[in-house]
């Protein structure tokens, strides 16, 4: 028992509190409103690494094109990338796509119940193995990310002291969380927990006047969170090449675009930007400079306007090339350093749910 000065009673009043918080106070979530298991697996997938804002934008779409896990798994890969597009992070997408196909030639298309079966297909861990079983079966397991790993740590005033003292940490919340869990409601008390973590308890500024476990809480608001490690910074430059293409109307601008390698350990497979030779673009031949972020590395990016005469000379051929359409650009798996560039040139269509539902995706030539 790790919490020993907390007797039965209180624990009880920490669940009803917790839980009175949530059914009052929860974020209207897209994902909230479905017991699908599928649709679970889908929003967690999602979340991993990525802003809930965004996951809104992205999950319906994905699921209107992908409504079931026989859709997913029946789906071409270039056609799920392309739907995860703007969400990053496309391994997994990947792993789910392969998990979805395995569970259709394995399991007969029945994703299992249980977390311990669900931790057996790639790209599920033990994180969203909990959050699978709990909302969708009722299963009694907790779950422990980043945000409950931090309300818990901040409950109790634990911290962490170097790598061993890290893990060991880990191994204690675990445990904590197992014994917190509410059994009548473990999918609604676990998605509490995590959304205490994501709005009141915060990293920084925890509103604790607000939160429903203040009367139990150790710290309340004392308890420092470690700072994030420094973020690097790079400069690179990427080629914007447009020409008129042989057809009328909208799809007459074409874009060059480039796939990356499949050998490639970061992004195989998705299209991008030709890069440029030199990070430097004079005045009078530069587009637009962006920042993007990827892991640790913040990267100063500037987009220069290349005539299709130029392309050979000024950038460095990583992949296979071919002039798109701009509306098909939309439908493609695109680098989110591509979508963003396209998107802040006004190049890129809103149309990516309606263009991939006309049409497959593009052939690679
Ligand atoms: S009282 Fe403050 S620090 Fe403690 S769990 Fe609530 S928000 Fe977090």
């Amino acid at each position: 028992m790790y919490w020993p000065q907390r007797d039965a009673q209180t624990i009880r009043r920490m669940r009803r509190q917790l839980l009175g918080w949530y059914d009052a106070c929860k974020r209207d979530l897209p994902w909230r409103r479905s017991r699908d298991p599928y649709a679970i697996w889908v929003s967690e997938i999602m979340l991993q690494q990525t802003r809930v804002a965004v996951v809104v934008e992205r999950y319906q779409t994905f699921l209107d094109r992908f409504p079931s896990l026989l859709a997913l798994a029946g789906a071409p890969e270039q056609e799920v990338l392309a739907m995860w597009s703007g969400l990053g992070y496309y391994r997994r997408a990947r792993m789910l796509h392969k998990a979805a196909q395995f569970v259709v030639e394995h399991r007969a298309g029945s994703l299992p119940a249980t977390a311990g079966d669900l931790r057996q297909l790639s790209g599920i861990g033990s994180y969203t193995a909990a959050a699978i079983a709990s909302i969708a079966h009722g299963e009694p397991v907790a779950v422990v990310d980043g945000n409950v790993e931090r309300v818990l740590c901040r409950v109790q005033g634990w911290q962490a002291t170097g790598r061993a003292g890290a893990a060991a940490l880990r191994r204690k919340v675990e445990i904590m969380a197992g014994q917190l869990l509410e059994h009548e409601r473990p999918g609604d008390f676990n998605q509490a927990m995590m959304e205490l973590g994501a709005t009141l308890c915060a990293p920084k500024n925890p509103q604790c006047l607000l939160c429903p476990l203040a009367q139990d809480c150790v710290t309340r608001g004392e308890h420092k969170t470690p700072g994030r490690p420094k973020m690097l910074s790079r400069e690179i430059g990427c080629a914007l090449a447009l020409r008129d293409g042989p057809l009328p109307g909208p799809r007459n601008r074409e874009v060059l675009l480039e796939q990356r390698p499949e050998t490639n350990s970061v992004m195989p497979g998705l299209w991008q930007l030709p890069m440029l030779l030199e990070a430097e673009v004079p005045e009078d031949a530069l587009r637009m400079t962006v920042r993007h972020a990827i892991m640790q590395v913040n990267y100063y990016v500037r987009v220069r306007n290349v005539e299709e005469a130029e392309v050979a000379r000024l950038t460095a051929a990583e992949g296979q090339r071919r002039w798109v359409a701009l509306p098909d650009a939309a439908t493609m798996a695109l680098t989110g350093l591509a979508r963003k560039v396209l998107s802040r040139a006004h190049l890129l269509p809103r149309l990516l749910a309606e263009a991939i539902a006309r049409r497959s995706p593009v052939d690679v030539v």
